[in-house]
């Protein structure tokens, strides 16, 4: 299998931009924070700038929100790809986003430096096979109700593909306790990382669901040997439009990140 260990002993480094500002893997702790969804102009420039400041080396945001309801707001599709493309060109920082269907690969593939696939779409092998294909780095989260081995399976698709560049994402899977979102395995990661050279980064924002679980959650992905995060970042959560209620402020992010640092480095 491509993904194991028997086929590569040592951790693969998968490095995101034009000249790889943002590298997962190895020794690398690489945080990843923005909006949950790309909301307008103005929404961007200023939690753009906040997660700058606060030290993030790549930015997220959803374009094409694969959202439970129809009734949802459902991202601003091809405006949205623009307004991140330009919060690229600005900073210099890569940036990650979600590709839905096979047929926008190409185009996410253009306007941003990763492909992230969700986890309703961790099994959709015609869409991880494109993405594969892509010759971008792919981050895949994890499937809420799949084992860790239908989670390689499907990094798999990828990589047979001829994409070595993946980071796989645990992101809370499913179970009987609604106190949070769904529920942070963070066993998956330490044993995903022991059956696989890939990265594995977390998602502390989308699994709990909830602000006050962020933080908590990240050091103990840390402390855990996780290679990175992907955390929701928004400046007026209150109005956002998908996820605010999971969302940090400005304020909470910076102080977390400090946090973070000497449980990085004692790792
Ligand atoms: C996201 O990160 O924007 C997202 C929708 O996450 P997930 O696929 O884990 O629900």
């Amino acid at each position: 299998r491509l993904t194991s260990r028997e086929f590569r002993a040592e951790d693969t480094v998968v490095k995101v931009g034009p000249s790889g500002e943002a590298a997962f893997g190895g020794t690398e702790f690489t945080v990843i924070a923005g909006p949950c969804a790309v909301e307008g102009r103005d929404q961007m420039f200023s939690v753009v700038d906040a997660v700058v400041a606060a030290g993030a080396v790549m930015v997220r945001g959803g374009a094409f929100k694969p959202r439970s309801s129809p009734y949802s707001f459902q991202g601003m599709g091809l405006a949205g790809l623009a307004l991140l493309a330009e919060q690229r060109k600005r900073t210099g920082l890569p940036v990650v986003t979600e590709v839905v269907t096979p047929g926008d690969v190409e185009c996410v593939a253009e306007e941003s430096d990763m492909l992230q696939i969700g986890t309703r779409n961790m099994q959709n092998f015609e869409l991880l096979r494109e993405a594969g294909a892509s010759g971008r780095p792919v981050l895949l989260k994890r499937g809420m109700s799949a084992t860790i081995e239908e989670w390689l399976m499907a990094a798999e698709y990828v990589m047979q593909a001829g994409n070595g560049d993946v980071v796989l994402c645990e992101r809370g899977i499913r179970s009987y306790d609604r106190s949070t979102r769904f529920t942070l395995d963070l066993s998956a990661v330490a044993e995903a990382k022991r059956l696989t050279h890939l990265p594995v980064i977390v998602d502390p924002s989308h699994s709990t669901g909830r602000p006050h679980l962020v933080g908590p959650m990240s050091l103990a992905a840390a402390s855990c040997g996780a290679d990175g995060l992907l955390i929701d970042v928004h400046t007026d959560a209150r109005n956002a439009l998908c996820d605010g209620a999971q969302a940090l402020t400005a304020q909470q992010f910076g102080a977390l990140m400090d946090r973070l640092k000497p449980v990085v480095e004692a790792v």
